[in-house]
């Protein structure tokens, strides 16, 4: 799931000279921050199979592929897939991979072609550019990118940063600004599930493990694409406690280049508490709590941490543990509150969270509440950032969510693909801790570990 903003709807409609008529996300951005590729849902407004995944926006780079265009270089490149066959085949592959891209949208879009919804050859040079960029393997972008690029004037020092979760893969990719502020230049998350049964198994599934890797590739391209410098790999919770984490060490290195992370409860904490308050203005102490997949982590402190825990309770983890049905028993969820209330108390000897003044809410959990109890049509992390949360809504909406089948939590327009089922755990967690630790309201905040990370790399921390 990309990004989309009220203002990135705003400049898109400007870009395109019209109103875009296929829902859509933000992929990459260019160094002042207007939408650079965009990625379409399969279907347009009406329902209509709309088969150009990924499209380019910005007017500029629209323009310097224009000009590679009609100095004829479409026909060139399909004279050349009829004698090479080397590249006929290379194209080949990026036609499917295209194809199995769009699918994970819409199962059956997968056969509607590759790359702007052609089969074979080469249609469009500003679709196989835009497809490089969001990290399609494609070498006709590749070449576009060579010829085209720098589209407009930017900073040396970007860095991308990989937060691999129990339930989700997040990436950011940054170019530095001053005092350590940045603008980004992509921000994507996608639920793979790589932490699925490792609680009960101990082991990474096969599975879960191919589709973190296919989705690990498409990032590191698409951070390339956008020339960082360096990408930083991170695993949290699941990994750490997966006993053939190597076969992931193994696939981060040869995605990435880089050695993969596996950071300790401690570093995670530290890291979540500086991606959430950096320049947050509120009472200190802050409390900030981040609700992951296979563990919570809760850190107490003013401009640096005071007092950090990290528990073993996660969305995804009590989920498996104690809901058998759907919607959830009564039974079931009171099993679950007692279980994360027994968590709380343990928390209360280890970090002093009556001392806090302000609690930070962060990641998607909180977020996705914050959504749904805001009314949103649509994820919209501009309307989201920094806003309060109430807790009498935050406990509507935990009743609500808790009332709902999967399929139907699953098709409320904020829900991300594949946190569905295991939002009621997450939003039980959020509940406890307002109710437990005597917060009314919390502040959500769009910033955590991912933030942290990349701040550590653009200042050196
Ligand atoms: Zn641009």
């Amino acid at each position: 799931m990309g990004e989309l903003r009220t203002s990135d709807l705003r400049i898109v409609r400007e870009q395109l000279g019209r109103e875009p008529t296929t829902p859509f996300t933000v992929v990459a951005r260019c160094p002042d921050g207007h939408p650079l590729v965009i990625r379409n849902r399969p279907l347009d407004a009406n329902g209509e199979p709309f088969p150009t995944l990924f499209w380019l926006t910005c007017r500029d780079a629209v323009r310097a592929v224009a000009r590679l265009e009609s100095q004829g270089w479409i026909g060139r490149f399909n004279e050349r897939v009829e004698v090479d066959e080397e590249f006929s085949r290379a194209l080949e592959q990026t036609h499917r991979e295209y194809a199995v891209e769009r699918a994970r949208d819409l199962p059956e879009s997968e056969g509607w072609g590759g790359v702007g919804g052609t089969r074979t050859g080469v249609k469009c040079l500003h679709a196989h550019y835009a497809n490089h960029i969001a990290g399609g393997n494609d070498p006709v972008g590749a070449w576009v990118a060579q010829r085209v690029e720098p589209i407009h004037d930017e900073r040396a020092g970007r860095v991308a940063a990989v937060d691999q979760g129990t339930n989700s893969i997040r990436l950011i990719v940054a170019e530095p600004r001053d005092r350590g502020e940045f603008q980004e230049l992509a921000r994507d998350m996608i639920i793979t599930r790589l932490g699925q049964g490792v609680d009960e198994t101990g082991r990474i599934e096969p599975g879960a493990l191919e589709r973190t890797a296919r989705v690990l590739a498409r990032y590191a391209r698409r951070a390339r694409a956008l020339r960082a410098e360096r990408i930083r790999v991170a695993a949290t919770s699941a990994v750490r406690d997966a006993d053939n984490r190597e076969e992931f060490e193994r696939a981060v290195r040869d995605l990435t280049g880089s050695d993969l992370e596996v950071i300790t409860g401690e570093q995670e904490a530290a890291l979540s508490f500086l991606g959430a308050t950096v320049g947050l203005e509120a009472p200190s102490p802050f409390l900030v709590l981040d609700i992951g997949g296979g563990s919570t982590e809760f850190v107490l402190g003013n401009e640096e941490p005071i007092a950090s825990v990290s528990t073993q309770m996660g969305s995804v983890r009590l989920t498996e543990r104690f809901v058998r049905h759907d919607p959830p028993a009564p039974e079931e969820l009171r099993q679950l509150e007692l279980a994360v209330d027994g968590f709380l108390e343990e928390i209360e000897g280890e970090v002093p969270v009556g001392d806090a003044r302000t609690l930070v809410a962060v990641a998607g959990t909180a977020t996705t509440v914050q959504a749904i109890s805001l009314g949103l049509d649509r994820y919209d992390p501009e309307q989201i950032h920094r806003t309060w949360l109430s807790r009498g809504e935050a406990e509507r909406a935990l009743l609500d969510l808790a009332r709902m089948t999967t399929p139907e939590r699953t098709a409320l327009p904020v829900m991300a693909p594949g946190r569905g089922d295991v939002i009621v755990a997450g939003a039980a967690i959020l509940v406890a801790v307002m109710r437990r630790f005597g917060f009314d309201r919390a502040l959500v905040s769009e910033t955590d570990i991912l933030d942290g990370l990349a701040i550590e790399m653009l200042t050196g921390r």
